[in-house]
């Protein structure tokens, strides 16, 4: 006998789709089918179930090979590496659920260790940026409801979100918008012709890193003032039809991702385009919302704001917490050899980070807690196998646009794998006990 499970939501991308239907064995051991996932969902539901999983810890002896380990070991071996490094670097978090971090900074804080999220390197520029010029945004449901002119930039989100544009953004019909895709205008402003530009109305082929000048102008033309011949590459009747089509809609939604936060003048442009949102709103309804990529860096920079009043970057070694990106984030820490042990939990920057600072991570004692093999476990000395968040265990995760979801359980983990949050909690005793704190 098989059930199903609905209701669920997917642990993979910022659109945290919330609708999918599981089947599953009936004892929860096996996850039989899962519907209305898109391809990349379906395959993290899926790969749970893998036969090669693996279900007990390794550690890596001196002359590099890999030992089964007990899980007794591997919190005694993580304890220790925390409490007794000087400034550890305790990074990821953005694949996991609230809980758990909040549970890792607890660690962080007593161990003066750095506390750092993938938004370092994707959506960091954002969050400066809001703190800049603050932010007008809508929720996800409001795009889907009200929104008729859609913006994506530097972003595509039909290979990297893929249900996004079906859910939320372009082809539903919502109480407003009745027509669905009909009556929606799609911008897409990207360098390449990907697979979403191929959708647009407009597709502005920007020359590459000149999104702040391209977002200047679309500020001129909004305002009715004078366009040189070209700006970025893109001739000014474009930009001019392009700004029309924004002053025409009656809500605009500016969705964008790492090809504007991580171009040329980085959080320069998107303070531009927030301002140029604020220009729309002279004119209609307008928002503006980052597509942000795993599923819960959203929430990483909730939990980091309420426990330290910071989204990410933070360095907590003097005993209170410091927030300086470009000094105090993991890649600058790294690369100037101020941190000694790294410790990566719901992340993989094994496979983002530059090589010389996944260098250090290979020369440091290192921890990696992670359900998969990856590019980071490769490279650290301790590899905690533990549950999926949001398949074996749920959780609270931010959507996108700061909705908190509450992900659901749909099969048991294999047995003896812990938790991120049990394991956290184990560390956090141990860490405790070594630091002589009640
Ligand atoms: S769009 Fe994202 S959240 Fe939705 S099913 Fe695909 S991977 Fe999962």
């Amino acid at each position: 006998m098989s059930k199903i499970i609905t209701d669920v939501v997917c642990p993979f991308c910022g659109t945290l789709c919330d609708d999918l239907e599981v089947k599953v064995s009936d004892d929860g051991s096996k996850i039989e089918e899962v519907y209305n996932a898109c391809v990349i969902g379906t395959e993290k539901f899926l790969h749970s179930q893998a036969t090669d999983r693996l279900t007990v810890p390794m550690k890596k002896d001196d002359a590099g090979e890999w030992h089964e380990t007990s899980m007794n070991d591997a919190v005694e071996y993580t304890a220790q590496m925390l409490a007794n490094a000087k400034k550890p670097l305790m990074y990821g978090w953005s694949s996991t659920s609230c809980e758990a971090q909040s549970i890792g900074h607890e660690i962080a804080e007593l161990c003066g260790a750095v506390v750092d999220n993938t938004a370092t390197v994707c959506h960091g520029t954002t969050l400066i940026a809001v703190q800049d010029v603050g932010v007008p945004s809508c929720t996800l449901g409001e795009v889907k409801n009200r929104a008729d002119r859609i913006i994506f930039w530097g972003c595509n989100p039909a290979h990297a979100h893929p249900r996004h544009m079906s859910r939320y953004s372009i082809f539903p019909r919502g109480f407003f918008t009745g027509k669905g895709h009909k009556a929606r205008k799609m911008i897409v402003v990207d360098p390449r012709k990907t697979d979403t530009a191929g959708m647009a109305d407009i597709h502005m082929q920007i020359e590459q890193g000149r999104d702040y000048e391209l977002l200047s102008a679309l500020r001129v033309a909004v305002r009715g003032a004078p366009l040189p011949e070209t700006v970025a590459g893109i001739p000014r009747e474009i930009i001019q039809d392009a700004a029309d089509t924004l002053k025409s809609g009656r809500f605009v939604v500016i969705f964008f991702g790492m090809g504007v936060t991580q171009s040329l003048s980085k959080n320069h442009n998107i303070d531009m385009a927030i301002m140029l949102t604020k220009d729309l709103n002279e004119h209609t309804k307008a928002a503006i919302m980052p597509m942000r990529g795993h599923y819960n860096v959203t929430g990483s920079g909730e939990v980091m704001g309420w426990q330290f009043g910071y989204p990410f970057s933070i360095d907590l070694s003097r005993g209170f917490a410091r927030y300086n990106p470009g000094d105090s984030s993991s890649n600058d820490l790294l690369r100037r050899g101020e941190v000694d042990a790294v410790f990566v939990l719901g992340s993989d920057p094994g496979a983002h980070f530059p090589f010389s600072s996944v260098k250090k991570i290979w020369d440091l004692p290192s921890v990696c807690v992670e359900p998969h093999y990856t590019p980071t476990t490769a490279v650290s000395k301790l590899h905690v196998p533990v549950a999926f968040v949001g398949v074996e265990v749920g959780g609270c995760a931010y959507r996108m646009d700061a909705v908190p979801i509450h992900c659901r359980k749909v099969a048991e983990p294999p047995e003896g794998v812990l938790t991120d949050e049990e394991f956290l909690k184990l560390v956090l005793a141990r860490v405790k006990e070594i630091k002589g704190v009640a």
